[in-house]
């Protein structure tokens, strides 16, 4: 399998993800605060000086400045070289998986991943997940399934989104009634809804049971690390934002789904 693929084109993939990411870091900073995703271009959210191009090399310029502006010389998050590289190997692992695969679905895994790392980032610092991210996913999903399947992909994509969003709500509407709190949020609904177009009506169920599968995961080791610093907020006890485990059990899902799906039916055969 790892003949198929060409070195040289495996670089360019990752070298691809880094510059998306670069433009990942825009939309996780922008959307948020309402600002322009075009304009202007980058700069210094400290001193506002006008990021050069040279400067703006994705992981390079980082390095290359240690992780300072190199006009007031204030520190650079991490953030920003780490969602870099984090795309470039997401690219990477794409074009490693699909080798002789359909083009589309390559570039169905290029448009989402990007989406899907601003969605959790976003969710995670401002407990919000943008709309217009929301909707591009379900643009994305629409338009995959109608390319790979015609009318029939996209009745079961359409239903999947039907499923995803319904299970959504009735979670949200029993939650709010037994723990008398938002145990799920309006835009894990649409999400779950939006990746319902992407995955189809068989492999949402999946999307739902490994998203709520490493929610409790991620939510044990929110609650530990929280006793650990012993942080009394209770408000925030035990919550955490569901929005990147939806992400992360997709881009699961996607790949892997259907020899997911055929194991656990081969189980009672
Ligand atoms: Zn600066």
């Amino acid at each position: 399998m790892m003949l198929e693929h060409n070195p040289i084109v495996a670089f360019f993939f990752f070298l691809l993800g880094t510059i998306v990411g670069s433009f990942t870091n825009v939309l996780i900073w922008r959307i948020p605060r309402g600002e322009s995703i075009v304009f202007p271009g980058s700069h210094c959210p400290k001193c506002g000086a006008k990021i050069k191009f040279y400067d703006n090399i994705p992981i390079l310029s980082y390095i290359i400045l240690g992780g300072k502006c190199r006009n007031c010389s204030s520190k650079i998050s991490i953030k920003y070289p780490l969602i870099e590289s984090f795309v470039g190997i997401a690219y990477l692992l794409t074009y490693l998986l699909y080798p002789a695969a359909p083009f589309i679905e390559t570039i169905q895994m290029i448009l989402i991943i990007p989406i899907f790392l601003a969605i959790s980032c976003i969710d995670i610092e401002h407990w919000v997940i943008p709309d217009e991210l929301t909707i591009s996913v379900a643009v994305v999903g629409i338009a995959a399934s109608f390319i790979i399947g015609g009318w029939k992909m996209f009745v079961s994509s359409l239903i999947g989104a039907a499923i995803g969003a319904f299970i959504f709500w009735i979670i949200s509407v029993l939650g709010k009634r037994a723990f008398r709190k938002e145990a799920m949020g309006g835009g894990d609904i649409l999400l779950i809804g939006a990746v319902g177009f992407l995955v189809g009506w068989k492999n949402i169920l999946l999307v739902i049971f490994i998203s709520a599968l490493l929610g409790a995961i991620g939510g044990i080791i929110a609650v530990l690390i929280r006793k650990a610093i012993s942080h009394k907020d209770t408000k925030t006890d035990s919550a955490i934002p569901f929005g990147p485990f939806i992400c992360a059990a997709t881009l699961i899902v996607i790949p892997f789904g259907e020899k997911m799906l055929n194991w656990y039916l081969s189980l009672f055969k």
